[in-house]
């Protein structure tokens, strides 16, 4: 039987920017994202420079000269309609069926997770919980909990298919199988699931999923998620300070919930 002890991110996808060839204007940034959500910020009081050569008549003005300055005061500003045009999708793995209850809650992100209607879970691996060390009782009652549990599903597993034998499609037959065996997985269950989210939604999760008062397990993938992002973005994610809480790490800025 496998435990994980963290959460693995991999960053599935990020954005090209390829720019408005008719307009006269380059960001100075060289991260998509970044030169993205810049882009949609000028457009709303068109502060791409008097020579941009827009058409339609409307009056230009020159606005601020940086990428970091500019998104520096949509942050400052709450501007966040603007960060939702920055969008990043991650692969999470390792993470309980507990933690996916809590993401899924945010509803501007996009999903697929891992179905257990479909996969056959005889074998799946668990999540140990941040709070319970890497060995000594507790974790032993946590292990022989989950092999007991895995154990049982095998058996019902078993009891079900042989209950549905007499349906004709087999994908069906598994599915009621499977749907009902996974009645006795427990929360700490392991899971994958893709998530979309633009930066205004990342910046949101991470303001509630990486604050003291979160969930343990949550808190670490929000903050893996937040350096990956910090790394993908620093001119919309570099705001963040990470700091030790006491034995565990939580983010913190000055700009909330735009
Ligand atoms: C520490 C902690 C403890 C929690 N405990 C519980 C609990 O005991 N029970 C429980 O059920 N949940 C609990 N939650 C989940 C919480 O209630 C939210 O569902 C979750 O944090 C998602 O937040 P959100 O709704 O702000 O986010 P999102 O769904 O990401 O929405 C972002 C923002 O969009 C706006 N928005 C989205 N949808 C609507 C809408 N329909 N109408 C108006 N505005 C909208 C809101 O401004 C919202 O803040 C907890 C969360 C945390 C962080």
């Amino acid at each position: 039987m496998h435990i994980f002890r963290e959460p693995k991110i991999t960053l599935l996808a990020a954005q090209t920017y390829t720019g408005a060839e008719h307009v006269n204007w380059q960001s100075d940034a060289d991260v998509p994202a970044q030169a993205i959500a810049e882009f949609a910020g000028r457009i709303c009081y068109l502060s791409f420079g008097p020579d941009a050569g827009l058409e339609g008549g409307h009056k230009l003005i020159p606005g601020r000269t940086t990428n970091q300055a500019y998104l520096a005061n949509i942050l400052r500003t709450g501007h966040g309609s603007v960060l939702e045009h920055a969008v990043w999708t991650f692969l999470f793995e390792g993470i309980s069926r507990a933690l996916t209850h809590e993401l899924v809650r945010h509803r501007h992100f996009s999903y697929s997770q891992l179905s257990q209607r479909y996969v056959d879970e005889s074998d799946v691996a668990f999540v140990l919980p941040p709070e319970i060390p890497p060995e000594g009782e507790a974790f032993e009652l946590f292990r022989a909990s989950c092999e007991r549990a895995l154990d049982d599903y095998r058996k019902l597993l078993a009891m079900i298919e042989e209950q549905v034998k007499d349906e004709p499609s087999a994908t069906l037959r598994r599915k009621r199988a499977r749907q009902t065996a996974r009645s006795l997985l427990p929360n700490a269950a392991e899971t994958k699931i893709v998530v979309t989210g633009n930066a205004r939604a990342w910046r949101h999760f991470i303001e509630l999923r990486a604050s003291e008062s979160a969930e343990a397990e949550i808190r670490v993938l929000a903050i893996k998620v937040l350096r990956a992002l910090q790394q993908q973005a620093p001119n919309l994610f570099g705001d963040y300070t990470i700091r030790d809480a006491g034995g565990y790490e939580v983010a913190e800025t000055q700009y909330r919930s735009v």
